[in-house]
């Protein structure tokens, strides 16, 4: 017998008992960004290689050993986009949305990079991510941070922590680049093989390493913050003060500097201990050059990404899957009239209740095998149909969940007696 195909490894399928809590999620997070007035845009999910070259950095994880890219039938590199912003920064600059404009941008998509597979990391995962461009300011700093904040309220996820750190500006950090690298020359033949690579090419992120053997060396080494001139200084203690004033707590983390090249000023990560190693759901922060470094004006802009399945997984752990994505009422139908004109009562009700998860029995069967099936749909009610209750212009209600009596109720005025049964889930 022919062995069967699998999914890709590290892709995972997710599946109908696990698509409620997916749909709860993405639907909480739209909600709050339209309530920011965000607008959302939707990218291509495979791009030129160059772009994501030219935006993370050579010298990054991803760029380095995680991005899935090939050559297509005319010979063109491309590359599944391993993460949102450098797409749609591309796509912001090539539709000339960024020609003194102020843009309030989100995305939602699958990502994809070539990693171990593990709880919390795939192969191919989901992210949700906002950028905004054209505002300069810690104003907009605080706005997404406040975005954020808002949507673990609106799902209701506790105890994530908010790390926040700065980058300075890139002359700021070539002149703690240099402090830097002075610092862990000490240090040479102590650094893993990741960092003395590093340590040439690109030494800031060395901090970011999450070697334990690396942690000693990293938390002695000279904090960028401390280099920091006076307008970087003001932005961040600006960006703290929102923080605060919003009653937001904060720690504020040095070593965070984030993998990718392109952060400038504020950065920042939303970690939880709920997840082992893979304990960041969201991460962002500003990145002023990454626009003109793509080949278009100098535009100042900042955003965040976050990981949907790492959110699902702290959301799936709590039991909140519970309850969502069942049938409501399951509809049991005897005989051959009661077939025909309970689709019409069913369709009518739809019509008239439009948040009723309704499912009609099909195929038909007993009542032992319909009740059986009613049974499987998680529906907390069925309502029973045969040729007897159609000549009595009545339909039977029999709660399937407690003990409850079943009921009578008239065709007429059916939906305002399955109304008030709802569980209200807004
Ligand atoms: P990590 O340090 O965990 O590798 P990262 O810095 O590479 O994260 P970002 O590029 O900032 O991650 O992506 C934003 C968010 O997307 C992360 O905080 C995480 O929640 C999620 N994410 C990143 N990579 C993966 C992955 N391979 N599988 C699942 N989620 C991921
Ligand atoms: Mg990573």
């Amino acid at each position: 017998m022919a062995k069967n195909i699998q999914a890709v490894r590290g892709m995972k399928d997710i599946l109908p008992d696990q698509t409620p809590l997916w749909q709860f999620l993405e639907q909480r997070v739209r909600a709050v960004l339209n309530s920011y007035a965000y607008q959302e845009i939707r990218m291509p999910t495979v791009e030129s290689t160059d772009l994501f070259k030219r935006s993370i950095g050579e010298v990054t994880d991803i760029v380095e050993k995680e991005m899935y890219t090939f050559d297509d039938r005319n010979g063109d590199s491309l590359t599944l986009r391993p993460e949102g912003t450098a797409g749609c920064v591309r796509a912001a600059i090539e539709n000339g949305l960024l020609h003194n404009q102020i843009q309030r941008l989100w995305y939602q998509g699958a990502m994809f990079r070539h990693e171990r597979p593990q709880k919390g990391r795939y192969r191919q995962f989901h992210q949700i991510g906002v950028e905004t461009f054209g505002l300069a300011g810690p104003d907009i700093d605080l706005e997404v941070l406040l975005i954020t904040t808002r949507i673990w309220k609106s799902i209701g996820l506790h105890g994530l922590e908010l790390q926040i750190n700065t980058l300075g500006t890139a002359e700021e950090r070539k002149a703690y680049r240099d402090k830097l690298v002075a610092y862990l020359n000490q240090y040479q033949d102590q650094l893993d093989e990741d960092s003395q690579r590093r340590l040439g090419s690109n030494p800031l992120r060395i901090l970011d390493s999450k070697n334990p053997q690396m942690q000693e060396i990293i938390s002695n080494a000279p904090a960028l913050i401390d280099e920091l001139g006076e307008e970087s200084r003001q932005h961040f203690d600006w960006v703290c003060s929102g923080l605060k004033a919003n009653d937001i707590s904060f720690v504020i983390n040095p070593r965070l500097v984030r993998g990718l090249d392109y952060y400038s000023r504020t950065v920042f990560e939303w970690v939880t201990d709920r997840l082992g190693a893979q304990g960041t759901v969201c991460a962002g922060g500003r990145y002023d050059a990454l626009v003109s470094q793509l080949g278009g004006r100098e535009t100042p802009a900042v955003g965040f990404a976050m990981g949907m399945e790492r959110l699902v997984a702290i959301l799936e752990e709590e039991g909140r899957a519970e309850g969502l994505g069942h049938a409501d009422v399951y509809m049991v139908l005897m005989g051959d009239k009661a077939v025909t004109e309970g689709f019409q009562i069913a369709e009518k009700l739809r019509s008239e209740i439009p948040q009723l998860g309704l499912q009609v029995n099909c195929g038909g069967g007993s009542f032992k095998s319909q009740f059986k099936k009613a049974d499987k749909s998680g529906a907390r009610y069925a309502l029973v149909l045969g040729d007897d209750e159609l000549e009595k212009g009545i339909i039977s209600l029999k709660p399937l969940r407690d003990k409850q009596d079943q009921k009578e109720l008239p065709l007429q005025s059916l939906s305002d007696n399955i109304r008030p049964l709802l569980k209200s889930e807004e």
